[in-house]
């Protein structure tokens, strides 16, 4: 079946690949890809031969109008180098482009690192707000952090290590003491995942600069912590007065 196909790839266990993600490997006439380098590595560990593009949202549209041509006519996948494509990864204005050509486009879901590191994060997941990368300029940094800091969310931030110490200091600095966890090298040997409040994780990574790639994650403001405290606090009573 013609059309353009989303695939994820694993985060860091090449076991993650799901069935039907090799399946559209299989089937594809032509893979679109971050870095070839890195494609092509999963593709020779599946024992798969492929035409492959590079696409990133810069890329002209002209070059988004070849591969939809080609997703006309045969089947086209996208993947990104690691994850679920169009997270913090190029595919957006082609999966848009596709769609309003009236090309079919579909889907093997598989690993993302937001999900991934809220799913054993322990913090509340019922809302969250994924920020991706916050801008490394302090200005900008601080103006996006002001800007979603009162959303009454779980935020999920990517981040690297050389940056985290500073980032740990910005958010301290505005949200004050919030529970947070830096979630590392998810699915991966060294996989690791550390809580603490945003001032005691600063100042644990000030100096260390971790290894490895980062999920940042920052409880919902203390409104709604306060709010479940209440809510607990309203149940102990309520207990107490039921007749006996
Ligand atoms: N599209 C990918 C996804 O679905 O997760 C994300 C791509 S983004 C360019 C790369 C960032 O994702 C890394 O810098 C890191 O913040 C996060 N990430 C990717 N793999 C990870 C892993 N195994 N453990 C922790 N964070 C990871």
């Amino acid at each position: 079946d013609s059309g353009l196909y989303i695939v994820a790839t694993p985060i860091g266990n090449l076991a993650d690949m799901s069935q039907r993600a090799i399946e559209m490997l299989r089937a594809a006439d032509l893979i679109a890809v971050e870095d070839s380098r890195v494609t092509g590595k999963l593709l020779h560990h599946l024992g798969l031969k492929k035409r492959m593009r590079p696409y990133h949202d810069h890329s002209s549209d002209a070059d988004r109008e070849a591969l939809l041509a080609a997703a006309r006519e045969g089947v086209v996948v996208l993947v990104s180098d690691a994850g679920t494509p169009l997270i913090s990864d190029p595919g957006y204005k082609l999966v848009r482009a596709a769609r309003e050509a009236g090309i079919p486009v579909s889907t093997a879901p598989g690993a993302s690192a937001v999900v991934t590191a809220l799913s054993i994060s322990g913090l509340p997941t019922d809302r969250f707000l994924f920020a991706g990368f916050l801008p490394s300029k302090a200005k900008a940094r601080a103006d996006v952090i002001a800007e979603i800091g009162n959303v009454k969310s779980t935020l999920v931030f990517y981040e690297s290590g050389p940056r985290l110490g500073v980032t740990l200091a910005a958010l301290a600095e505005q949200l004050g003491a919030r529970e947070a966890v830096v979630a590392r090298e998810l699915t991966k040997k060294f996989e690791e995942v550390v809580s603490g409040t945003l001032p005691e994780l600063a100042e644990r990574y000030a100096e260390a600069e971790p290894k490895g790639e980062i999920v940042l994650i920052v409880g919902p403001p203390g409104e709604v912590q306060a709010e479940q405290g209440d809510y607990e606090g309203a149940l102990k009573v309520a207990l107490e007065t039921l007749p006996p």
